[in-house]
């Protein structure tokens, strides 16, 4: 076992062999950091956040979902202050014409180099030639309308949270909730992103996973507490190492204005440390943006005690896209068997895009016709492939490589007795279970506690 199998290109390079995501556009020559997912991706990135919203909505009752429009009035974004503030000053070097952000040449922030070689530092190689750094606005613009001129400014969102403020009043008039309550939302965002890279780390066009938890204003600390801990509670759920995992708090001077806490779930990603989500004190600053704004109060009156307030607000933000890598990452593995290499994802059984694989060992024999009986018999249930080609050695690499945690192979004992064998992903164990008990015991083996193998 290789503690650390797991580069970034051999992730890249799985994710393209075995379909999970591959760069987007290829046909035309790529895009540059922007990427699709392909079918088993789609599988993997749509557990993950289901993971999540099992964890904010049916693991709780104080918590409801919402699904806002990612064109949202103009005015909401000089509220959020991200039309005057959501910039990063950038710095250009007029010999490579490579791009970077100041406060990351600031902090000489990890993977950070000039593309000249010998590798240094940006503006420490002999010929760099920095400009000062400028200002540039991240929010992806365009127009309403269908004549540019006479058309009206809209933004894509750079982020789901401003959709669930903006939505305070009519989520409170018909959930019932009162505070402490949330809204959770999953959707895309965008961001003209200066320096994307590292695959799926950073791109243009993303999925967040955004919850906005509204509380009566002393309870805040309170909550902030709870939900740093829930949220690094969650990853490590879901299987990743507890020593990949850190909780890091932002010092004064990384806070914005308004937050009066946040912290940062950092993993530690082949390219090292980075963050995987942030859970912010928010205070009352996005509330009472908007009532200025719009003219709308948005405050909470407890008919009981006859108080009005304006709520204030514990966010956990994480992405989709982030914490997938993430997962990948986690659950990349290469080790020896029986002589042979095998690549594997040692994923959490949940977050698997397949979770049993049904093999014929042979095409022949009446193999195939059982097979396609379990199969057809497991795939209500259970997301299930049937895999009938190649070397039975061939399928089993195939189905680790996409982290299948049961492959079940139908053999030539089996058209005799009706029994067959369930391999394990992980330990390679064999068991053999009869027909009729098949789906019984995966189910029960799938929701049985998991922990990654790779601990040991
Ligand atoms: P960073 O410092 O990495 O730019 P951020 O602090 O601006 O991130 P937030 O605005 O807090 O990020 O967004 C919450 C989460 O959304 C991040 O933790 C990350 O998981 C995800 N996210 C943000 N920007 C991107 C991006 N460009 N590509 C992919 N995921 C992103």
């Amino acid at each position: 076992m290789e503690e650390d199998a797991a580069t970034m290109d051999k992730i890249v390079a799985l994710c393209k062999r075995r379909g999970l995501i591959f760069a987007s556009s290829e046909i035309y020559g790529g895009v540059g950091s922007t990427y699709d997912y392909g079918h088993y991706g789609v599988l993997l990135k749509t557990n993950v956040k289901n993971e999540w919203w099992r964890s904010m909505l049916s693991e709780r009752d104080d918590i409801v979902a919402l699904d806002s429009a990612i064109l949202q009035h103009p005015r909401v974004w000089e509220a959020s202050g991200h039309l005057a503030g959501f910039t990063d000053p950038l710095v250009d070097c007029r010999v490579c014409k490579s791009r970077f952000r100041a406060d990351h040449l600031e902090e000489r922030a990890v993977g950070l180099a000039c593309p000249k070689k010998p590798s240094k530092l940006p503006g420490e190689g002999p010929d760099c030639d920095l400009t000062p750094a400028r200002e540039f606005n991240l929010m992806f613009k365009t127009t309403v309308g269908p004549v540019e001129e006479t058309g009206s400014v809209a933004y894509l969102r750079p982020e789901t949270a401003q959709g669930i403020f903006i939505n305070f009043k009519n989520v409170l008039q018909f959930s019932r909730k009162k505070p402490p309550f949330g809204i959770a939302q999953v959707g895309k965002s965008f961001r003209n992103e200066i320096a994307p890279g590292n695959f799926i780390f950073r791109t243009r066009e993303f999925e967040q996973m955004e919850m906005e938890f509204f509380v009566p204003p002393a309870d805040a600390p309170r909550w902030y507490e709870t939900w740093k801990a829930e949220r690094f509670d969650w990853y490590q759920r879901l299987g990743i190492r507890p020593g990949k995992l850190r909780l890091r708090e932002h010092d004064a001077d990384e806070l914005s204005h308004y937050s009066s806490g946040t912290a940062d779930v950092e993993y530690e990603f082949p390219i090292g440390w980075s963050e995987l989500e942030g859970i912010a004190n928010r205070g009352n600053f996005d509330l009472t943006q908007h009532t200025e704004f719009s003219g709308e109060k948005l405050e909470y009156f407890d008919q009981p005690t006859g108080e009005r307030y304006v709520p204030h607000v514990i966010e956990p933000a994480a992405g989709a896209d982030r914490a997938t890598l993430a997962f990948l990452a986690d659950a990349y593995d290469e080790e020896e068997v029986e002589g042979e290499s095998r690549t594997v994802l040692k994923l959490h059984p949940r977050l698997a895009p397949v979770k049993v694989a049904v093999l014929p060992l042979v095409r022949k024999d009446g193999q195939p016709e059982l097979a396609r009986e379990l199969f057809a018999g497991l795939r209500g249930t259970l997301q299930a492939e049937l895999d009938e080609g190649g070397s039975i050695g061939k399928r089993y690499r195939r189905q680790d490589e996409i982290g299948t945690p049961y492959c079940v192979t139908v053999d030539h004992q089996s058209i005799e007795d009706r029994t067959v064998t369930v391999r394990e992903r992980d330990s390679l164990a064999q068991e053999r279970v009869g027909a009729g008990e098949l789906l019984g015991h995966l189910a029960a083996r799938l929701a049985a506690p998991w922990k990654s193998p790779k601990l040991g």
